[in-house]
């Protein structure tokens, strides 16, 4: 079996008119784009979306089912795998650019169209179950996301990326802090910290690599899927969250976890290929040339590249709508 899954394919489901409310994003999805599909002509596409999250089966549906109907501009929209590099290069805490990476990427996940929990309770705080009722009123189809928990993912794939990084360099001190921070953040009840640190640090990174990716993977599926007249096992998403999660797995199994680009002025986060530590050759030619002319490498280097580290506050300069 080894080598049989490699292949992701990730979808995002459109959202729109978002705003916040006491710390969650509300908005609509935006199913009055569902294509009518050409292979089952007698089912109202609308109605047959609103019946999948009444019946809370969203997640086990979507991705197979849609996934060869996914376009680049419809409802259902193929994710680019550029999905990580934005994701991490948000400015923590910075609602409105978690409002335009939901615009840009879709529905965060499953939960949020959902009114009550899986066990049944109200999922959502009083002040927000006026707005949601009345847009179901409306015949809309309403999604909360709590932003706390969008800004926790933020930390774990961050954390995450940051551990594979550390793992390849072997650097102990670094792989025992960010343990700690993960292990903290999984281990917790009622705000205390049940986690423990372990005696290997190296054992315990791998297992907090393996339970912390696969927990935000939650709703990914497999299905036989067909491409240019092959049909391969691929791993398919629906939610945005999932879709960052699947890229994080892809290069923290390949070994390329994301840094910041090793010129102090470039906020650019990428993946970079071995001994490649610039975002791109201009970059590269920018800092060789400002050495060139006296400047010291304090002057135009990052001491620290890792996605904690490197510049966790900076505006990024390259942000795209
Ligand atoms: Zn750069």
């Amino acid at each position: 079996m080894e080598g049989t899954l490699t292949r992701f394919n990730s979808i995002g489901i459109q959202v729109r008119d978002m705003k916040i409310i006491d710390g969650w994003v509300v908005g609509y999805v935006a199913d009055e784009l569902i294509p009518p599909s050409p292979r089952a002509a007698h089912i109202e596409p609308r109605a047959a979306f609103r019946a999948l999250i009444q019946r809370r089966e969203l997640a086990t549906a979507v991705p197979p089912f849609y996934l060869p109907m996914a376009s680049d501009n419809g409802f259902f929209r193929k994710t680019r795998s550029e999905i990580l590099a934005d994701f991490t290069a948000l400015t923590r805490g910075d609602d409105d650019m978690a409002i335009y990476f939901l615009r840009r990427f879709g529905l965060w996940c499953e939960d949020d169209v959902y009114q009550k929990d899986a066990s049944g309770q109200n999922r959502l705080p009083t002040s927000l179950l006026p707005w949601w009722l009345r847009a179901e009123r409306e015949g809309k189809t309403p999604f909360a996301t709590q932003l706390d928990y969008f800004w926790l993912c933020y930390d774990v794939a961050k954390l995450l990326n940051d551990l594979r990084h550390a793992l390849l360099r072997s650097d102990v001190p670094t792989l025992k802090k960010l343990c700690l921070a993960l292990g903290n953040l999984f281990f917790s009840e009622k705000g205390r910290s049940l986690y423990k640190e372990a005696p290997d640090p190296e054992k315990e990174a791998h297992f907090l690599l393996a339970m912390g990716t696969g927990r935000f993977l939650g709703s990914a599926r497999v299905a036989p899927i067909e491409e240019n007249g092959q049909i391969f096992p691929v791993i398919s998403t629906a939610f945005s969250r999932e879709a960052v999660f699947a890229e994080l797995m892809q290069v923290i199994v390949a070994g390329t976890p994301l840094r910041y680009c090793l010129r102090k002025q470039c906020n650019n986060i990428f993946a970079p290929a071995p001994g490649k530590k610039y975002c791109s050759e201009i970059c590269q030619i920018r800092n060789k040339r400002a050495r060139q002319l006296g400047k010291t490498a304090e002057e135009t280097n990052r001491s620290e590249t890792s996605l904690r580290g490197g510049n966790a506050n900076a505006k990024r300069s390259n942000r795209k709508n």
